[in-house]
């Protein structure tokens, strides 16, 4: 009998011990799968910010970029709303580049919450009653986290997203926002340097137009893109240029140049032609709407009038300025662009040995 209590209570010794091995185990196991989702969890987060920053890298200019992310975030973190708003350059308010909801041309103001986005300081708005009472959305917004976008310690905006459910966001999700923040000011910046490079590629440094690549570049893709189209080409040399420079010094030659480039450039129309340093004191322009070679020459000869007219200043002199101008058309003179340019420079040449301060048109 004592025997067998014996063995009964070291049953229920064993069988309590073995129980709370099991819950061991099992609260054990449980955590570790926690820990394991939760990883998970961090590692798509991070596989998707390394994602990002991979296709930011390779999309510099791409204009898609910004949508791009938007859905991501919205894929990512199950938002009912999500929005990129930039800055704009000119009039430094914020513009939705990328949301979700339904009206594009949904403003700030309609926001509510402009005072907030003013601060440009992260934000977290909870609230029970819907935090919208109007607008465009048609479900109610109960929670709203913000994030500033900052590009070399300049804000440049805001990422908002929303949710229908109170205190749906973490600390997670401001964090993830804030690496994604992060992307984009680096995206920005980006950007911003590709624009420079590509501007300072096609620019001439001095007389701040095309230079003679970008003309090239830009007249041969237009004669690929429209073989039938009509333009003409007008060649500009200044006359005794190196007068001014022997005379005076190189630097009040620069500035003949680009008070010179000013002129034209002030008497061509900015959104039809195409003005570019072609070489040392040669500029060259294009004219796309060419109705007559009439009209063509009274353009180009009211040029050469307007710089006759323009003084230029050195100290207490006023010294005035002439340009020869030939001028060729396309298809008429060639069917190259080389073709046209040489027969344009070919009339310069008549232009000069003709008495400079002349048009001669082909
Ligand atoms: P022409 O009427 O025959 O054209 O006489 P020109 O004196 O203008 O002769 P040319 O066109 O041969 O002279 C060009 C001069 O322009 C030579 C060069 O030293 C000068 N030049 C070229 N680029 C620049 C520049 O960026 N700045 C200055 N100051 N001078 C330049
Ligand atoms: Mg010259
Ligand atoms: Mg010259």
């Amino acid at each position: 009998m004592d025997n067998s209590n014996d063995i009964q209570q070291k049953f229920l010794k064993l069988k309590d011990e073995f129980e709370t091995y099991q819950n061991f185990a099992e609260s054990t196991m449980q955590m570790i799968n926690e820990k394991n989702t939760r990883l998970e969890r961090n590692l798509d987060a991070l596989t998707n910010i390394v994602e990002i920053s991979k296709y930011i890298n390779s999309n510099v200019s791409d204009e898609n970029l910004i949508p791009m992310i938007n859905d991501m975030i919205i894929g990512i973190l199950g938002v009912t709303y999500s929005s990129i708003y930039l800055i704009d350059d000119k009039d430094k308010n914020l513009i939705a580049k990328a949301t979700n909801i339904e009206n594009d041309d949904f403003s700030f103001e309609n926001y509510g919450i402009y005072c907030m986005v003013n601060n440009e300081e992260p934000f977290v708005v909870n609230c029970k009653d819907s935090i919208f009472s109007s607008g465009n959305k048609k479900v109610n917004i109960h929670s709203i986290i913000g994030v500033p976008i900052y590009s070399r310690d300049i804000f440049k905006g805001y990422i908002i997203v929303e949710h229908t459910l109170l205190n749906f966001f973490s600390q997670d999700h401001i964090a993830f926002i804030s690496s994604i923040t992060n992307q984009i000011g680096i995206a920005l910046e980006n950007n911003f340097l590709y624009s420079k490079v590509k501007e300072s590629s096609i620019t001439d440094p001095l007389l701040n137009i095309y230079n003679r690549k970008y003309f090239f570049d830009y007249l041969e893709e237009k004669v690929i893109k429209d073989p039938q189209g009509r333009f003409a080409i007008v060649m500009i040399d200044i006359d005794n240029f190196k007068r001014f420079n022997d005379a005076y010094g190189h630097q009040f030659g620069d500035k003949v140049l680009i008070e010179t480039t000013k002129v034209l450039k002030d008497n061509i129309d900015d959104e039809e032609d195409l003005i570019a340093r072609y070489g040392g004191e040669e500029i060259v322009i294009y004219i796309n709407n060419v109705r007559s070679y009439s009209e063509v020459f009274k353009k180009v000869d009211n040029l050469r009038e307007e710089l006759f007219n323009h003084v230029v200043e050195h100290g207490n002199e006023k010294k005035s300025v002439t340009a020869s101008f030939g001028i060729s058309y396309y298809p008429e003179n060639g069917d190259t662009v080389q073709k046209v340019l040489s027969v344009a420079d070919s009339m310069l040449y008549v232009a000069k040995n003709s008495g400079r301060n002349k048009v001669i048109s082909s």
